[in-house]
């Protein structure tokens, strides 16, 4: 096995070596989960249904050991990493009551009994990327094994320690050996063998829509399943007639949250030219107060971006002689430190067009209601946005035209772990969370009973 080096983003210290899985590996486990998925499937719901209890008590109990060690590997502010480790606690929790609940349907027929049966898959491969590292594993391996699967993980290679510790803590809370196994190693070589691998029955890939579109290629070959949550750039869209204070004060955490490394990142910016230079008037404070410092001090609100690679790529979205309306502070010294930076480009600039997945906004004037829909599914993305206004009938009709999965009005928000989350066009396929995510970890299997008369 060979070996990679972990990085702490906001001090650029060596924090783990981090042994990588081979080909070799990963079949070793994916047998290994084949046999326990057999055992785990046949337990009654109401044991399966306890024992991913049992596995979120755990979690619940190691919240701050989970969230330092999320500050540490990935520079999330201590408050938002302990809001992760909660959250995944909250998944499991929540898909703990999917085992007595996937009941299926009685059909009525004639001649007979017709039931459908909701069998899970076998052993399900989930592959994360590297921003919400603990969060988006649950998403996919809670209700994975609530609807009665086996399930092989693979992290992303800068952030897998917190991944790491949850399979762990997955088999200290009584979980079954080899159920849920988490697999570190490269996206080429790991990633590339859950797609190949025909004991892996469906591939749950988030990241990139470059490297989506060939998990999604490799899975044809088997017409394996795939869920996919990918890129987006995603509108916060402005009208003249909401609260434009409280759209402006909220507007850099909607874009800046996460250093910007967020796939719902809200980072056009659409402005009704109306307020436009009202709105730029009152962002400005509002950018410059977002709090840049060490993820382990309570008060920040953003930290570093994950990497050096990472910052570099960032950075060559805002050369010199770029348009820079203002920008935030960040420390300097060691540590991938990018300020929030503000951007008002020509629509058709880069910046505007490409998910650049850090600290950087930019802010467009549109003309009216169909002006700005028009702006906000200019893009192959469709993930996720916001739209600003205090009339109803506008609400209704602007969140039903824009092409998106997640919308909020008047807020920020999209993802809650009850509700579904996923994207249109090129932003995914499929949704994770809500109440019916363990459905698309199982098959359809329909059954009819013939009757005999009397
Ligand atoms: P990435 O596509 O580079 O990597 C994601 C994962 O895929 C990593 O674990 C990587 O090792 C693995 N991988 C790489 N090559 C592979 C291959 N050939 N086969 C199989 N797996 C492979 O993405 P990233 O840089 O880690 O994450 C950032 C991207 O993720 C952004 O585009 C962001 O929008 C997206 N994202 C989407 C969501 C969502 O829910 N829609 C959530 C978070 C991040």
């Amino acid at each position: 096995m060979s070996v990679s080096q972990v990085i702490n983003p906001a001090t650029e210290e060596v924090l783990a070596d981090v042994e990588q899985f081979d080909e070799a590996g990963v079949d070793d486990a994916v047998a290994r989960a084949k046999v326990a998925q057999r055992h785990w499937a046949k337990l009654a719901p109401a044991q399966r249904a306890a024992a991913l209890r049992a596995f979120a008590a755990t979690v619940d109990a190691h919240v701050d050991e989970l969230a330092a060690l999320e500050v540490a590997n990935s520079g999330h502010p201590i408050g938002q990493a302990e809001g992760e480790a909660g959250h995944v606690r909250d998944v499991l929790q929540f898909y703990s009551a999917s085992p007595e609940r996937l009941s299926g349907k009685q059909i009525p027929v004639a001649g007979g009994l017709d039931v459908t049966f909701n069998e899970p898959l076998g052993v399900v491969g989930v592959i994360t990327p590297w921003n919400f590292p603990m969060t988006i594993a649950a998403w996919g391996f809670a209700p994975a094994l609530a609807a009665g699967n086996a399930v092989v993980l693979k992290p992303a290679e800068w952030t897998p320690l917190t991944t790491m510790r949850l399979g762990e803590l997955a088999v200290e809370s009584g979980l079954p050996a080899d159920l849920f196994q988490v697999l570190p190693g490269k996206g080429s070589v790991v990633g590339e063998r859950f797609v190949s691998h025909p004991d892996i029955r469906k591939v749950v890939f988030t990241g990139s829509t470059e490297v989506g579109t060939r998990v999604m290629a490799g899975a044809a070959a088997q017409i394996k399943r795939v869920t996919l949550e990918l890129g987006g750039k995603s509108a916060n869209i402005v009208f003249d007639d909401c609260d434009l204070e409280k759209a402006a004060a909220t507007a850099p955490y909607g874009v800046f949250d996460n250093a910007g490394q967020d796939c719902c990142s809200r980072s056009r910016i659409l402005v009704q030219r109306s307020v436009y230079d009202r709105f730029m008037e009152l962002l400005e404070p509002a950018v410059k107060g977002v709090v840049v410092g060490h993820p382990n001090v309570r008060a920040t609100e953003m930290g570093p971006l994950v990497s050096r690679p990472h910052w570099e790529s960032v950075s060559a979205y805002v050369p010199e002689g770029a348009p820079v309306a203002f920008r935030g502070s960040a420390p300097s010294g060691p540590g991938f430190w990018f300020p929030p930076t503000v951007l008002t480009p020509q629509r058709t600039d880069r910046t505007v067009t490409e998910e650049i997945f850090g600290p950087v906004v930019t802010v467009l004037p549109f003309d009216d209601e169909a002006d700005a829909i028009a702006l906000a599914n200019d893009t192959p993305y469709g993930l996720s946005g916001s739209l600003w206004t205090d009339n109803v009938s506008r609400a209704i009709r602007v969140s039903r035209a824009v092409e998106a999965g997640n919308l909020s009005v008047n807020s920020h928000s999209s993802v809650r772990y009850n509700t579904p989350f996923g994207g249109f066009k090129q932003s995914g396929l499929g949704r994770e969370l809500g109440p019916d995510a363990p459905l698309s970890f199982t098959e359809t299997k329909n059954v009819f009973f013939a009757v005999e008369e009397l």
